[in-house]
């Protein structure tokens, strides 16, 4: 009875749970994928040298039709959770037969650092300074590189997806090249509540740096390239989720690669520049200004108490703006952040 028990759980799980075994990979072939075909790899990344080769989680969708190649990326930073159920809740509800296209999806980029709830690498690197790595180089620069042969060089578009750092929070925002008409489409598809025009790379005067975000790597590599903040780090965080949802298929029906209507909720803010604002001596930090608040020049934003209480500063805004992110965290040092100011666009005098 106990067997047959265990034999009608078995099945009803594959009914509800009936999705491909993942297969252990080398390489994203996609030109051997049948069309309305969903996959699961662990895409071998690098050699630990112990147990298993460090793979990442990929979800390769193809439709039954030709069309681009969109790219998601979560967790880049492995810290950073929201964007992984954005991309689960995408894939849930795909539909392979009307797709036109290809998605590849990596819901947790830095597949070491997610179960160490840690930001960084291995070595303590970030990952998203690191690109685009070296071949033969140190232990984040060949994890980087792998990315770019295997996951950057697939991709006709790409969403990479983040959340603030621990101690901090962020709104729900957008990091695009406003200048570029696809980028500047794809930021404003996400009915979020910031679009803060950051080109990423250098001008065609600049030098273009050493190492640099994927997003940075991408955009140098021809590929139409956004970043998105979703809030919080360690966290998911529904109401952000779902409207994470909503606007990665908005860019699927931009692209042609469904025929769902795009839906619009809000028209973001836009930002034509950010910066933080630092706290120049140590204590207890109290941000007043909350997530998303338009702020005036000369508004007071926090204070700053010593560890017996006592007011010892208070911060002031520099110029109109918004709080696109702000400390979470009371105990700062000398130079710790109190908010990130973004400068709206249609501010300009
Ligand atoms: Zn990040």
């Amino acid at each position: 009875m106990r067997s047959l028990c265990f034999f009608l759980l078995f099945v009803f799980q594959i009914a509800i749970y009936g999705q491909p075994t993942p297969q252990f990979v080398d390489e994203i072939q996609l030109e051997k994928l049948k069309p309305e075909s969903l996959q699961y790899y662990w895409l071998r990344i690098i050699d630990n040298g112990m147990s298993q080769p460090v793979t990442i989680p990929v979800i390769v969708a193809r439709g039954a039709d030709p069309g681009p190649v969109l790219g998601m990326t979560a967790a880049l930073h492995g810290n950073e959770l929201n964007g992984i159920s954005v991309i689960h809740q995408v894939m849930a509800e795909l539909d392979l037969k009307s797709l036109h296209g290809t998605i590849i999806a990596i819901p947790g980029l830095n597949a070491i650092s997610i179960p160490l709830h840690q930001r960084r690498y291995f070595d303590k690197e970030d990952l998203n300074r690191n690109f685009p790595g070296k071949e033969k180089g140190n232990r984040s620069q060949q994890y980087v590189w792998q990315i770019g042969q295997k996951i950057l060089s697939k991709v006709d578009y790409l969403v990479d997806m983040h959340t603030a750092s621990f101690g901090r929070e962020n709104t729900f925002y957008v990091r695009s090249d406003l200048s570029d008409t696809t980028m500047a489409k794809m930021a404003l598809l996400q009915n979020a509540d910031i679009v803060l025009n950051n080109k990423g790379v250098p001008s065609a005067n600049e030098q273009i740096s050493a190492t640099r975000t994927m997003r940075a790597e991408a955009v140098l590599k021809g590929i139409p390239t956004i970043t998105i903040e979703y809030g919080n780090p360690q966290v998911f965080q529904p109401e952000l989720i779902s409207r994470g949802k909503t606007g990665i298929q908005n860019i699927m029906s931009w692209l042609g690669m469904n025929q769902d209507p795009i839906v619009t909720t809000q028209p973001a803010v836009i930002c034509k520049k950010s910066y933080w604002l630092y706290i120049d001596q140590g204590g207890y930090l109290e941000v007043i200004a909350d997530l998303n608040q338009k702020v005036k020049k000369n508004e007071r934003i926090a204070i700053l108490r010593n560890p017996f209480g006592d007011l010892v500063r208070e911060y002031f805004c520099p110029e109109d703006g918004i709080v696109i992110g702000r400390s979470s965290n009371p105990v700062n040092m000398s130079g710790g952040r109190i908010i990130h100011l973004g400068i709206l666009q249609n501010e300009d005098k």
